[in-house]
């Protein structure tokens, strides 16, 4: 550790708990060195060393520190040992699952906001923080196309919007009739929805899953179908739950369509936008991704598409009473709720205090300004389609549908080779192309078949990395094939 440039220790004791101000820039120059290394040195960090996590290192049996630790043997401690036990999803050779991002910006909003510790449940405690972050959530509704009055509340991802739109849904449309409810989504839906199902008391057997086409997307007229059939078995439909963009292989389901049923029908349209929502700003995308702003509602992930830390997500809706009809609550001990123009968060979801969550995503918007996202996920499709373009071209590499986003699906064919001999020998190929700890992808089961999965989605990711990674698979299916 060079020790240049950094303060002497100050003269209070950094283990005081009220940290005064030149503890505070002992610390945060110390932090800083080592966030500081920790960035500089991610083209080089493997993309995957869970491995190094022991299941018997001393410190899991660590008592309770009664006493004070040094703070530099701490800093230490987490970026040796905890920090590099792990995925690593701030790697630009993570292509796994849907990556995070790991925007500092938005650490640094994080930062400030823990720092000052406003209270934003109620906008009386902080009416400018409230206002900030509501703008940003306007601001929000707006790059998604979402119509002008349009607002919602962030979210820790998109588990919890997709909660909340459905607890509000369930108040609007079934009022105590909750277990004769139908929702409806596509084969191909995240399993966040039928977990949102089952916390919001709905019945598991009246989850429908409407068959997708060969495209992986919702068919509409099958959609229309199940609700018709449904309420001639004298149940009650009131939930439609489309993707734009699925987990599995990234489809957009046809939204415009199935806003048009939801409203035909009488049924809340909510879309789940976590993976794909925020590619609504690369132009080419905006057309397919226009349905979202018919919908009732939408949940965003900024963790995702907005390259974001963990813990971001947000739920847009077009009209905000319906959330404040199932979640309001109040106290004689509560300062007083506003009405009207404006808005306390507490009364929108389940939860009261919380952390000023709007500043690590206004901070980013503010600092960078919209135009370095969209050109950040403009390249991402780039990219995408350079990949699908490349893999599509090697013989006998399968790909079942052409990418809608930044993720597809595929697999090598062996000819005269048995469904679970050629699952096993894909399974092998990602496991020889995750071994070399430069890209990570990740694999899936669709239509009962493995297949590999790419999503390019990481801030970090761009052509060198890209390159890398292509010719590390095509070597790998090489290699596979000479067995
Ligand atoms: C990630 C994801 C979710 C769940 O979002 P969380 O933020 O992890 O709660 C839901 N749907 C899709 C398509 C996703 O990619």
């Amino acid at each position: 550790m060079v020790e240049n440039d950094i303060p002497e220790k100050p003269a209070q004791d950094l283990n005081d708990l009220d940290t005064g101000a030149d503890a505070l820039r002992h610390l945060l120059d110390r932090t800083g060195e080592r966030l500081a290394g920790f960035i500089s040195s991610l083209p080089d960090q493997p993309t995957d060393s869970s491995g190094l996590f022991d299941p018997k290192a001393e410190w899991l049996k660590a008592p309770l520190p009664n006493s004070p630790t040094d703070a530099e043997a701490i800093l230490t401690f987490l970026f040796d040992e905890v920090i590099p036990a792990a995925y690593n999803p701030a790697s630009p050779g993570y292509l796994a699952y849907v990556p995070g991002g790991g925007l500092f910006s938005a650490a640094l909003g994080e930062l400030i906001a823990g720092t000052v510790n406003r209270y934003t449940g109620c906008w009386a405690s902080a009416p400018a923080a409230v206002e900030l972050e509501t703008q940003a959530i306007r601001w929000l509704a707006e790059m998604m196309g979402m119509p002008e009055g349009s607002l919602g509340v962030l979210t820790s991802g998109a588990s919890m919007s997709t909660l909340i739109a459905l607890v509000a849904a369930r108040e609007k449309h079934l009022g105590e009739e909750l277990r004769r409810g139908v929702i409806y989504s596509s084969s191909e839906i995240h399993h966040s929805i039928p977990k949102a199902a089952r916390i919001a008391g709905l019945a598991e057997k009246n989850l429908r899953q409407v068959a997708v086409d060969e495209n992986f997307r919702m068919r509409p007229e099958k959609l229309q179908e199940a609700i018709r059939a449904d309420r001639e078995a004298g149940l009650l439909p009131f939930f439609v739950c489309s993707s734009a963009g699925t987990v599995n292989t990234g489809s957009i389901d046809p939204l415009a369509e199935i806003s048009r049923v939801a409203v035909e029908e009488g049924l809340w349209h909510h879309v789940d936008g976590a993976y794909g929502a925020a590619f609504r700003l690369v132009p080419e995308l905006a057309d397919a991704l226009g349905g979202m702003g018919l919908a009732d509602s939408l949940a965003v992930d900024p963790h995702k598409g907005l390259f974001l830390a963990y813990g971001t997500g947000a739920l847009l809706v077009r009209d905000m009473a319906p959330l404040r009809e199932a979640f309001q609550s109040t106290a004689s001990y509560m300062p007083d709720m506003q009405t009207g123009e404006h808005y306390d968060f507490c009364e929108f979801t389940p939860e009261l205090s919380r952390e000023w969550r709007g500043l690590r995503l206004w901070l980013p918007l503010k600092l960078h300004g919209i135009d370095a996202f969209k050109e950040s996920l403009a390249l991402k499709r780039q990219l995408t389609l350079r990949a699908w373009e490349h893999l599509s071209a090697i013989e006998d590499v399968e790909i079942p549908a052409a990418p809608d986003l930044t993720l597809f699906i595929f697999r090598q064919r062996f000819s005269g080779c048995e469904a679970p001999e050629e699952d096993a020998r894909n399974q092998a190929l990602l496991e020889k192309i995750n071994k070399r700890q430069r890209i990570m992808l990740t694999g899936t089961i669709v239509d009962g078949r493995f297949y590999l999965r790419m999503c390019i989605l990481h801030l970090r990711t761009d052509h060198s990395r890209l390159d890398e990674a292509l010719s590390i698979i095509s070597n790998a299916l090489k290699e596979l094939r000479e067995g």
